[in-house]
């Protein structure tokens, strides 16, 4: 920001301590400079003269009223004055360099006006302005600090400490917690491979993965998931997250820098301080208005010295012109909106990489989403059976797949599990390479295999409309075979998301198109597309040709935005408009992709929208405020409204201008009440 050319490091410092430090300072300069300004209106004839009262008079009290504002000037407007040299020297004279010229033109006329005699002076209306001046800078850092704060807001997730497990116990029980020691390790101290114990209620203090214990976990501030994901043995935790219920045992896969959330913080960061189109338009206007007020002063100046000879109204106008002309809100129009709309995305599990992206995605008019892991969860799993008794089927299904590794045998056993079927024991389980399994259930003898499987045993097929209707699907068809006979049949597909219909519903009432793009073959596709009623698709698309479809629709004129996995479909997200990767709860640092989506919710797209929307709306009307401020200010401060008596003094000139600032802050962060959800 602009106002930071004092700081040598000012870009990165802007965003954190440094502005923090300047805020500091603007409250002291400013209380310690309204003290000093108490005689100076005191001993103001003018003042005395309003209020009509008289101070006591002594040797040397006419010397009072220079001698406080000359202590006020230097020590209140120095950083003023510091920062306006600074936008000299970078030749972007800004707003500083105005409240500098106004400041020193009122104080060097009020000092000529102790030796020549121009019948008065402007002390205390130089005082009062630089008190002002400070005020507002205050309350301004304060609001845009308060405003940028979500990095603040996630370094406060990860928690102080930690309770470690001391590796001498591991070796006695091992996975058990009886008799286990622990020590409280501060979170710093953790290291790659460490064991830890998380309490109900605790924060998860790095990333790690559960070897003992099942709980649900509060991830919402990373991946802006409402429900609690459940969690056991194997699975990934994130730091920063908070356990719910149960007590787990992680072992530590990544600490400090290497997070997750340090990723997202490293994203939110660079976002905030990566320069947008609507930045660079903001600072465009902010430069002219530096010559605009400048031109202003000037006419203004020369106006009235025609209209009422050169003096204390002349001077009186030029400093207000100046003051009032502060580009001050404009300056901060653009970056609010970014920062408040940047942490509304984070708290969304919406990382924005690229902020030109979140600017242009309310453009896109066609959302292209890779099929496999996006719209659907990724992997195989049953979606229909047929069988007499489908409860007795799938039990001696998924006892003949308990030793097998296969997809099949895994989406098998979840099936069973999903229906909380009580699956026995089986035994001499045969895998049968290429056709299926053999295994011995409940003393009977049993197959589960494929089309194959039942030719390599001269069985009859039967649940061919089965077989049939779910061939068209593109759907995987596998047999339970007892007795020589085929008892059931069973459909897996890749099981399409809840939330995918939905997404596509809501985008389409949005008037966008949405397509789909998969490697997929022909059948599997259409019904995918039927059932999620998307027109447009792709299918058989090798990796390498992904790119070429974005393209291909791009030359039709469309505006695309890709929504794929940031490894497999980088060339595609590279080539959109704007490339959504998806994330998977650790993985953010996704070079190929403008936006990352922590979670995988095609939703997310919809929300993503939504947030565009509302950074557009908000950014224009921070932007018609601040010039429509300034338009109407300006002309009122040079005194065109003298005639019916409206005149602004400058120090009331500057508490317009700081207001102005404010409701530009306060619009920004009215953002925050709006929802976006999809
Ligand atoms: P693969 O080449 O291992 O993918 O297996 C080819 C086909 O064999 C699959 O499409 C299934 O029809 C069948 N198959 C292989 N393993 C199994 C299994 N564990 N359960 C059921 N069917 C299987």
């Amino acid at each position: 920001m602009e106002h930071d050319h004092d700081n040598e490091n000012s870009d990165h410092e802007d965003s954190g301590h440094g502005h923090k430090h300047h805020e500091m300072m603007f409250r002291k300069k400013f209380f310690i400079s309204t003290v000093l300004s108490i005689p100076v209106l005191l001993y103001s004839s003018f003042i005395q003269g309003l209020l009509n009262f008289s101070m006591p008079a002594f040797t040397g009290s006419n010397l009072i009223v220079p001698v406080f504002s000359m202590i006020v000037f230097a020590y209140g407007g120095l950083p003023f004055l510091r920062m306006g040299k600074g936008e000299l020297e970078d030749k972007k004279p800004g707003m500083m360099a105005l409240i500098s010229l106004a400041i020193m033109v009122a104080f060097t006329y009020s000092m000529a006006s102790l030796f020549i005699e121009t019948g008065s002076s402007f002390f205390w209306e130089l005082v009062t302005l630089i008190d002002i001046m400070l005020l507002g800078h205050w309350i301004e850092m304060r609001s845009v600090r308060k405003a940028s704060g979500a990095l603040e807001e996630l370094k406060k997730l990860m928690p102080d400490t930690a309770e470690r497990i001391k590796e001498e116990s591991d070796a006695e029980s091992h996975g058990g917690s009886s008799g286990e020691e622990t020590e409280e390790v501060k979170v710093s101290e953790l290291e790659e491979g460490d064991k830890v114990l998380i309490r109900p209620g605790d924060s998860i203090p790095a990333d790690g993965e559960i070897f003992e214990g099942s709980s649900s976990v509060d991830e919402s501030m990373i991946t802006g998931e409402s429900e609690p994901v459940s969690k056991e043995e194997g699975d990934e935790v994130i730091g920063g997250t908070v356990n719910k219920e149960g007590s787990l045992r992680i072992e530590i896969t990544a600490t400090g820098d290497d997070t997750a959330l340090s990723g997202i913080m490293g994203l939110v960061e660079d976002a905030q301080e990566s320069e947008s189109r609507s930045q660079k338009l903001a600072d465009k206007a902010a430069g002219w208005l530096f010559y605009i007020a400048l031109a202003s002063g000037l006419v203004t100046g020369v106006a009235w010295t025609l209209a009422v000879g050169f003096g204390l109204t002349v001077i009186e106008r030029v400093v207000t012109v100046l003051v009032i002309a502060c580009p001050h809100a404009l300056g901060l129009a653009v970056p609010l909106v970014v920062a408040i709309n940047t942490s509304m995305a984070a708290q969304n599990g919406i990382l924005v990489r690229d902020r030109i992206a979140m600017e242009e995605a309310r453009k896109l008019d066609t959302i292209m989403f890779d099929k496999t892991g996006t719209l659907t969860h990724g992997e195989q799993s049953v979606v229909d059976i047929e069988a007499e008794d489908t409860e007795e089927a799938l039990k001696k299904m998924a006892a003949a797949e308990s030793d097998s590794e296969h997809m099949i045998a895994q989406a098998i056993r979840n099936k069973a599990e999903e229906k909380s079927i009580e699956v026995p024991e089986s035994s001499k389980f045969e895998s049968i390479s290429g056709k299926g399994v053999k295994a011995e259930v409940e003393n009977e003898e049993v197959y589960v295999g494929g089309p194959n499987m039942l030719d390599h045993l001269g069985i009859e097929h039967r649940f061919e409309g089965f077989t049939d209707k779910s061939g068209e699907k593109g759907r995987t068809v596998v047999y339970l075979v007892e007795n020589d006979e085929v008892t059931a049949a069973v459909a897996l597909a890749d099981k399409i998301r809840d939330e995918s219909r939905k997404a596509v519903e809501k985008l389409q009432s949005r008037g966008i198109e949405v397509a789909m793009l998969t490697g997929d073959s022909e059948d599997v596709a259409a019904s995918v597309a039927e059932e999620l009623g998307i027109d447009t698709y792709f299918a058989e698309v090798l990796p390498e040709d992904k790119d070429s479809k974005v393209l291909e629709l791009q030359d039709e004129g469309k505006e695309v935005g890709m929504v794929g996995d940031g490894v497999n479909d980088a060339p595609a997200l590279t080539r959109a408009d704007v490339g959504i990767a998806i994330g998977s709860g650790t993985d953010v640092a996704v070079e190929s992709a403008d936006i990352i989506l922590v979670k995988n919710d095609p939703l997310a797209v919809v929300r993503l929208l939504n947030l565009s929307d509302l950074n557009y709306s908000k950014m224009v009307q921070n932007l018609f405020w601040a010039t429509g401020y300034n338009a109407l200010a300006i002309p009122l401060a040079a005194g065109v409204a003298a005639p019916i008596g409206i005149m602004l003094s400058p120090a009331v000139g500057a508490g317009i201008m700081s207001l102005s600032t404010v409701i530009v802050a306060i619009n920004a962060q009215l953002m925050r009440r709006k929802s976006i959800e999809a």
